[in-house]
């Protein structure tokens, strides 16, 4: 079995739709379970959507309704000319933007949203591009099926952000598409989707749909996973910044891990956790060039100083000083309890002997998360932060990657650096608006310049 993954741009329109055909054709042998994103963009309008609807623009609410659910008619009418199930996909589609539109409705009476009513619209989404695409499979000879992702993706009822529950998961897979695929049959399931008890719908963040692929991948013990996008795989940067990027053909789990943290998008975060918990290679291959290498993600490869550099922008730094934790057992988990009760996640840290710095990625639940640090001593935040990361497994191997990346900054104030305790990553504290130069510079240091 092997679990591919197709992103929003890979499944953006018919004949997007009919490149993924193409591929699953060719793997058939291979016993596929497919996830799909939503029709590429779709999840951003959305949102936009329940957020006017919410701030009382009904009317531009419901225009964006409209205009989502001709896209999808249209793209669902292109593929299945002829097909007897046409009429059936149409209506489901349209049944999916008419419970939207009487959403609007209650969110502009009600002027607020809740996490959990945008879980219940962004869904909608992916619930209707797999139920388009295995309607696509099946009209082209494929014995697709369509699953509900919420039979499948079990999470607990962190809305906007769920966590999977590998264990109910696991029951799931076996009960709702194990035994479609022993009868020859290709699953078809929606990513990013879940659901919490009592089938409540929730979501895994955004850029979630590799996230449920991995899963998936990892319920069913697959022989790979693979995550189907819009580049030949991952690069040594991210080509929108740095046009020069290369094709990074092997990684190790861990450099992958490290790059998607810090802003390689070409992967969600959590991808990788639970591939490596079974031991699944992952692959990153492009929709649009199937013939290309792509990258394979494993336990081992061959081992380098730089694999590749990531940035991400708009971070925020807190900072802790505080005399009484020289010499106070205790103190750091003190401080990072003030964290985790408020479910914030942190990326960065540095420590001297009375501070701590810590970067986040979100911002949510600061306010609260500051009063209570004040109980240690004196706080500051300092946003527009950005951070480079450069990543691999060789960094600390007594090569120069560390003085080069440092020199390669220039004159750009650094804030923080910290080099992870694996050695496998150096990440700088930076402006925000110094990331975008900063990468070109490290790119151009460690992947254009001759040894
Ligand atoms: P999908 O819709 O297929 O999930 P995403 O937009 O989420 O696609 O991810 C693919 C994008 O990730 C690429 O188009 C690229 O711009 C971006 N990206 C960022 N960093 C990297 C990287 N190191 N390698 C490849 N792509 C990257
Ligand atoms: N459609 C979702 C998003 O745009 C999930 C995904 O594409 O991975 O965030
Ligand atoms: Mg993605």
């Amino acid at each position: 079995m092997i679990v591919c993954k197709f992103g929003g741009t890979s499944v953006q329109d018919a004949a997007a739709i009919d490149r993924a055909v193409a591929i699953i054709r060719g793997k058939a042998s291979r016993d596929p379970i497919v996830v799909v994103s939503a029709l590429g963009g779709a999840t951003n309008v959305l949102l936009d959507i329940a957020q006017k609807a919410a701030s009382g623009e009904l009317l531009v609410a419901l225009q964006a309704i409209e205009q989502l659910r001709d896209r999808h008619l249209r793209e669902a009418a292109a593929l299945l000319i002829g097909s007897a199930e046409a009429d059936e996909i149409a209506e489901e589609i349209g049944a999916g933007f008419d419970e939207l539109a009487h959403l609007a409705e209650a969110f502009r009476t009600l002027g607020y949203l809740t996490p959990r009513s945008l879980d219940t619209v962004a869904a909608v989404g992916e619930l209707l591009s797999s139920q388009i695409v295995a309607a696509a499979f099946r009209h082209r000879g494929l014995p697709a099926v369509f699953v509900d992702a919420r039979d499948v993706m079990k999470t607990n009822d962190q809305f906007t952000r769920a966590e999977p529950d590998a264990v109910e998961i696991e029951r799931a897979v076996r009960q709702h598409v194990l035994p479609l695929v022993e009868q020859g049959n290709i699953p078809v399931i929606g990513g990013f989707v879940g659901s919490a008890p009592g089938r409540i719908t929730t979501t895994l963040g955004r850029g979630g749909s590799d996230f449920s692929a991995s899963l998936i991948g990892a319920a069913v013990g697959a022989e790979a996973i693979e995550i189907w996008t819009d580049v030949d795989g991952m690069l040594t940067a991210d080509p929108r910044i740095v046009p020069n990027a290369r094709l990074i053909e092997r990684i190790r789990f861990d450099e992958a891990a490290e790059l998607a943290s810090f802003g390689a998008k070409v992967l969600h975060p959590s991808t990788i956790s639970p591939a490596v918990q079974r031991g699944i290679p992952v692959f990153v291959f492009n929709s649009r060039n199937p013939e290309g290498h792509g990258t394979m993600i494993t336990f081992e490869a061959p081992r380098m100083a730089v694999r590749a550099i990531a940035g991400k922008r708009d971070t925020t730094v807190v900072k802790l000083r505080s005399a009484r934790m020289l010499l106070a057992p205790g103190f750091l988990r003190r401080v990072f309890e003030v964290f985790e009760n408020h479910r914030v996640s942190v990326d960065v840290v540095a420590t001297s002997e009375v501070s701590i710095s810590v970067t986040l990625d979100d911002a949510t639940n600061l306010d609260h998360v500051v009063t209570d640090l004040m109980e240690f001593g004196d706080v500051s935040v300092e946003r527009q932060r950005g951070i480079v990361a450069i990543v691999g497994a060789g960094i600390a191997d007594g090569s120069r990657a560390i003085a080069d990346a440092i020199a390669a900054l220039g004159p750009v104030p650094v804030y923080m650096a910290s080099l992870s305790a694996t050695g496998i990553n150096f990440t700088l504290v930076i402006d925000d608006a110094e990331v975008v130069p900063a990468m070109q510079r490290l790119h151009r240091t460690f992947f254009e310049t001759a040894a």
